[in-house]
């Protein structure tokens, strides 16, 4: 990638968070800011994540802060370091580092196990034998109380004995839980009496065997909130019924640091699913390559795909923090990506279908080298020279044998430009005799239109990319359309969303002729193909010296809404 600057920020107004944190700066709250991000390592980064990474990060940058990295690693059945690895990249990827502030919730273990203790020693916490589903029975609704457990009197001696069996492994999984003594009837479901710790049999990808029970994310969040000195906990929406929570453990255990939990909205996308459950479903059963498929919008995905990590940080930036659920266009995302790109790609010429010109009057062994700008808007980017000869490669769609008036492009005795070179003149078509497929047009070059204007002042209308054939570099390269084909595959809960999948998103074009200046491309350079769309050379299929391209995103926003089905 070219640029991993973090994006200045505007002078527009503060959201809200960014005014609490300003707010609370002057006023002497605090002095300095201390932010998390606390991904779960059980998948890959995917977008929305980068609105929370952007936020969490750049908000403490901003104010000469710190952001914490936290893997919230509390769920050992489905957590992998593989995954922590993952995340780890896609957020410097992405411009942020957290220096030497790098966490893990289970480095915390031990002290979580004493705030429990803490809790059963203040009468706050005891040992559940009642079974998951009895647990979620007696929970009670919306409009419902709940039901006290029958265990919930135990004596605080009997909770410790208890608590510490589970601890040593002396009770099966699911057969006791230690839950917060809170409010059986508060009206949010949260406070009524959640559980805080299970017993789960399995090995931690960091503490290993050492323990058999584990903390539920609710009652270790707060706590490592609290323990790193957090001053701001910013999450997602659907926590704020679970923000008295947060305060009632940090208020009851009497936590030195009680940081304050913000809730904003998160990022909804058109046109595809962003849970990490869902997209662990599409890589299991092989509906795209992997987490990186470059159709899906995991940040391993966006940047195979040639996303630019300052158009993401744009992207987020233009969307802003707000506390209403809403839907960003895909439009809006791809646009971002266009405009970073049209600034910074150089621009190349290859023909992605291509279809053989002869110049019948051209000399046959000769050569010439054309000079061409690399950037239209930016002479420092340079230039380059293009090989022209005899035989060239033009898009087979910029011929057609009986073309419309409103066709600027070649048909029989018809006129068009070379880009950077000369006029020529179809005069004839060769065809297969069988098939009367067009296998090579032949046409004249005039000598004195080098350069792309005739001194007789006669005009062409169009102008058309080639690529000298002799010189063509030959490649693959991947055009990727939507993943899904509804607005909102999640919407109709009745069908399964993979139902939604387009079975059009992936075409490979095998035999793509590329100006021999792009020979030499490194996997992650990335380019405009004039007439095409950017294009970044695959990370993973890209050798140097013989790229695998993947179209980034067309040169104009072709996100037509398809009718609602
Ligand atoms: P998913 O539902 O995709 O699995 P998650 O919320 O379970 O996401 P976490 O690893 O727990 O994933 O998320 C880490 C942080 O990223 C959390 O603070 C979460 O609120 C935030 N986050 C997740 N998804 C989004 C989103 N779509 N928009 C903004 N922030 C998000
Ligand atoms: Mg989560």
């Amino acid at each position: 990638m070219t640029d991993n600057n973090t994006t200045t920020p505007e002078a527009k107004p503060l959201d809200f968070i960014r005014q609490i944190i300003a707010d609370d700066l002057r006023s002497g709250k605090h002095h300095k800011i201390v932010t998390r991000f606390p991904p779960e390592p059980n998948g890959f980064l995917h977008i929305g994540h980068a609105k929370s990474i952007c936020l969490n990060f750049g908000a403490a940058l901003e104010n000469n802060g710190f952001c914490h990295m936290r893997f919230d690693d509390t769920n050992p059945s489905k957590e992998e370091s593989a995954y922590v690895e993952s995340i780890k990249r896609d957020v410097q990827w992405l411009g942020f580092g957290w220096g030497e502030n790098l966490f893990y919730a289970s480095d915390y273990f031990d002290q979580l196990y004493a705030f429990a203790l803490q809790l059963i020693n203040l009468g706050k916490a005891y040992v559940c034998d009642l079974s998951a589903e009895e647990i979620r029975s007696h929970r009670g609704t919306l409009t419902e109380p709940g039901i006290e457990s029958p265990y919930r009197n135990r004596t605080t001696e009997e909770n410790l004995a208890l608590f510490q069996g589970m601890k040593n492994g002396e009770f099966s999984e699911g057969s006791r839980v230690l839950r917060a003594r809170i409010d059986m009837f508060s009206p949010n479901l949260n406070m009524r009496d959640p559980v805080i710790y299970r017993i789960l049999k399995v090995a931690h990808h960091r503490t290993g065997d050492k323990w058999c029970i584990y903390p539920m994310y609710d009652y270790t969040h707060c706590l490592s909130d609290a323990i790193e000195g957090i001053t701001h906990s910013l999450c997602t929406l659907e926590f704020e019924d679970h923000r008295p929570l947060y305060d009632w453990c940090l208020d009851t255990l009497k936590t030195p640091c009680h940081p304050r939990q913000i809730e904003f909205a998160r990022l909804n996308l058109t046109y595809t699913v962003m849970s990490k459950r869902k997209i662990l479903q599409m890589v299991q059963g092989n509906y795209v390559e992997g987490w990186d498929d470059p159709r899906m919008l995991t940040i391993s995905g966006i940047r195979r795909r040639g996303y630019p990590a300052s158009a993401i940080r744009k992207f987020c930036a233009d969307i802003g923090i707000g506390k209403k659920e809403s839907w960003i266009d895909m439009s809006v995302l791809e646009n971002a990506v266009r405009d970073d790109m049209n600034n910074n790609a150089p621009r190349v010429m290859a023909v992605l279908n291509p279809l053989k010109v002869i110049i019948d009057n051209y000399p046959e062994g000769q050569n010439e080298e054309l000079t061409a700008q690399n950037h239209p808007q930016k002479p420092e980017m340079g230039t380059r020279t293009i090989p022209f000869s005899r035989e060239i490669f033009i898009e087979r769609e910029d011929f057609l044998e009986d073309p419309p008036k409103k066709f600027f492009r070649l048909g029989p005795d018809r006129e068009v430009r070379l880009r950077y070179g000369y006029f020529i003149r179809c005069v004839s078509v060769d065809k297969d005799p069988i098939t009367g497929e067009i296998i090579a047009i032949h046409c004249t070059y005039d000598p004195q239109t080098r350069g792309g204007s005739a001194p007789d002042g006669r005009k062409v209308k169009g102008t058309i990319h080639w690529v000298s054939v002799p010189h063509a570099v030959s490649c693959q390269v991947r055009l990727y359309d939507r993943l899904f084909l509804t607005e909102n595959p999640d919407a109709d809960k009745s069908v399964d969303f993979k139902e939604h999948l387009n079975p059009e998103s992936l075409t490979i074009l095998d035999n793509c002729m590329l100006e021999p200046s792009l020979a030499k491309t490194l996997p992650g350079e990335y380019f405009q193909f004039e007439r095409n769309g950017y294009f970044c050379a695959d990370l993973i299929n890209s050798q140097p010296g013989a790229p695998v391209f993947n179209r980034t995103v067309t040169l104009k926003d072709s996100w037509v809404k398809i009718e609602k089905s």
